[in-house]
């Protein structure tokens, strides 16, 4: 199955074929088990200047810019676009309140999905719309010399944020390999639109509560529900296609 998915898919993009140099991985919900305080902490800080906000939202906006995500709900309550200064505030009571709570743990089987293909002799490199230090750098903890600082590309470098291909661009270009020579590991809607907008074959685990077609839907190779349990088990059955 996964043969025919990836052989349609060089055919559709008229690459030469698939030859897998570089793993591109999204950080929360794929590496960090973060997401459940990035919610809490959107909603406690959203309700603070007295936006509406849920939690089915804050799933539907990962992955892109914070100040994006606060210049939406802010504009839809009130009528009118944040000042630069209310949206500094805003982010950073969101960024305080994931401070104060418990600190955050990996994504449950990642570290064994990285170690084989670290055992594949395959870079590996982070893209994330985060832009919170106290976060990603949680990941040299978890996963120690698994992302090399100039593997990183994070909301800090100052590029159009997901959904716009930028990050994976920019992935692309500090690896310099080609877009038939990366994958994608994926588990938001925004950032799956990102990555196959940068012509990637594109991943996606769902780790969250919406629908998995959502992610189908915005354009995803593989969609699978089982989260990174279920990547990390299969992922010598889809490498196998992706080296060859
Ligand atoms: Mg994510």
């Amino acid at each position: 199955m996964y043969k025919t998915i990836i052989q349609q898919f060089v055919r559709q993009n008229n690459y030469p074929k698939l030859q897998l140099k570089g793993v591109f991985f999204d950080m929360d919900g794929v590496l960090l088990d973060s997401m459940g305080k990035h919610v809490a902490s959107w909603i406690q800080s959203m309700q603070d200047y007295n936006i509406p906000f849920t939690a089915k939202e804050a799933y539907l906006y990962e992955g892109q810019p914070g100040s994006i995500t606060i210049s939406k709900a802010y504009q839809r309550t009130f009528g009118k676009k944040p000042t630069v200064e209310v949206i500094e505030k805003l982010y950073n009571l969101k960024c305080d309140y994931i401070k104060k709570m418990d600190p955050i743990g990996p994504m449950k089987h990642a570290d064994k999905l990285l170690q084989q293909i670290k055992n594949q002799g395959l870079e590996t490199y982070l893209v994330t719309g985060s832009g919170q230090p106290s976060i990603i750098d949680m990941l040299d903890i978890y996963f120690p010399d698994t992302f090399q600082p100039d593997h990183k590309v994070t909301a800090l470098n100052n590029i159009k944020g997901k959904p716009a291909p930028d990050p994976y661009l920019r992935a692309l270009s500090i690896a310099g390999i080609k877009p038939w020579e990366a994958v994608v590991i994926e588990n938001a809607p925004l950032g799956v639109e990102s990555a196959v907008a940068a012509g990637i074959f594109t991943i996606a685990i769902n780790t969250g509560p919406l629908a998995s077609s959502i992610l189908s839907e915005r354009g995803a190779h593989i969609v699978l529900d089982g989260g990174m349990t279920e990547l990390n088990n299969k992922w010598e059955e889809i490498s196998a296609h992706l080296i060859s």
